[in-house]
């Protein structure tokens, strides 16, 4: 049953790399523009009465990065949750949930256990202790409002002039009439399509699902899928990043984080325990010859079929990394591509840009880099299988 899961969500992703990217941590072109008209609101600035008198022909001058303040009005609801894993609370309407660092932008048909939002808060709190990161950077360039995602609500926006600062919008999808809508995450925003987190309304309306809810549903929430789109903002805020680069990071966090939280954590221990793990097939056995090729490619050329194995190649390649050159391994990464002042996002950027995220890694490992990791695939029986692995839980 697992295993049928496992590829049937491969099989989604591939069908959708196609036309656009697999749980990508991009946005597409046609709404990166969509920012809304910044607002110049009030600012705060206190006055003296000796100097009130000037005060308005002053030229008020914005910083670079314009962070704005959480500013909105709205008729949904804010909801809160009580913390019990056992409690649940199902959507009637849109609503939302404003946490230390995000907000969850809820539509109806969601349900919540009453653990969730605590569990987001742990394993962000976790993704930034890992990579040294801060989700809520003042360095990012954010944007005026929330991103519009009305695509998800036929056209509706119901977030339409939200700013909500630095916090992160996750926006809670329920995919009523099975669009295959799949989760996604960058600086942005996260969207989390997950089908543990639809009402049994939604779930019970819809054929394809309720047909299938022996292979469809998991009886738990796999936590894993949140810290990888999570991963996914935490460093796109901070910086830029190849495929293998980026969906790498988020599938050894999602590992990592998960492992870390697990033992005070319930809900997430349930993910520790039962989540099926899976490694991608390769199209050719990594090994020193080829590691870095294949990283410089960054599987850009591969056909459908192989699509994914940017994930797999990726997350050993950041396993590697740590275990080899110390913890801190992706912010010195990241600092270096930092440097470099690359232009673009995931999935579009030039050509001749992976040859940058190439040189960064040899900058900070050593020029040896890729020899090693090719040495250590071959060593550790890592990224050999063309036809993927299924490794058991306790290989975690
Ligand atoms: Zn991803």
């Amino acid at each position: 049953m697992k295993r049928i899961k496992a590829l049937s969500i491969l099989l989604m992703a591939s069908m959708f790399a196609g036309n656009m990217l697999l749980c990508s941590c991009s946005k597409p072109a046609e709404t990166s523009d969509t920012i809304a008209e910044e607002t110049t609101t009030t600012a705060a600035t206190t006055t003296t009465a000796a100097t009130t008198t000037e005060e308005t022909t002053e030229e008020i001058t914005e910083p670079t990065n314009f962070i704005p303040d959480i500013s909105f009005t709205t008729n949904y609801e804010e909801i809160t949750l009580d913390g019990d894993p056992d409690s649940v609370f199902v959507s009637t309407d849109y609503c939302y949930l404003e946490s230390e660092k995000y907000f969850l932008l809820i539509e109806p048909g969601i349900k919540l256990p009453g653990d969730y939002a605590v569990n987001l808060d742990a394993i962000i709190d976790e993704i930034e202790k890992e990579l040294g990161l801060e989700l809520c950077t003042p360095d990012y360039e954010y944007s005026h409002g929330i991103i519009d995602n009305s695509v998800y609500y036929d056209g509706f926006n119901p977030w339409d002039n939200w700013s909500i600062g630095t916090k992160l919008p996750i926006f809670l999808i329920a995919d009523e009439t099975d669009e295959g809508l799949i989760s996604c995450g960058d600086g942005e925003s996260v969207v989390l399509v997950e089908y543990e987190l639809f009402s049994d309304e939604v779930w019970d309306s819809c054929p394809s699902y309720y047909e299938n809810s022996d292979w469809r549903r998991l009886d738990y929430i796999d936590y894993t899928t949140a810290a990888h789109e999570l991963t996914h903002a935490v460093a796109g805020r901070n910086g830029k990043a190849s495929k293998i680069v980026s969906e790498g990071i988020a599938e050894y966090m999602g590992r990592t984080v998960i492992a870390a939280l697990a033992s005070d954590y319930p809900s997430i221990g349930i993910t520790y325990d039962r989540h099926y793990l899976y490694d991608n097939g390769v199209p050719e056995p990594v090994n020193a010859d080829n590691a870095e090729s294949i990283f410089l490619d960054d599987y850009e050329e591969i056909d459908h079929a192989n699509r994914g194995a940017e994930y797999v190649y990726g997350r050993y390649f950041w396993q590697f990394l740590f275990e080899n050159y110390g913890s801190d391994a992706y912010f010195r990464y990241n600092e270096e591509i930092k440097s470099y002042h690359i232009e673009g996002w995931y999935g579009y950027y030039e050509a001749g840009t992976n040859q940058k995220f190439t040189d960064g890694v040899k900058v900070v490992f050593g020029d040896d880099v890729f020899e090693k990791f090719g040495d250590w695939c071959v060593e550790n029986d890592a990224l050999q299988s063309v036809d993927g692995v299924y490794p058991m839980p306790d290989e975690y």
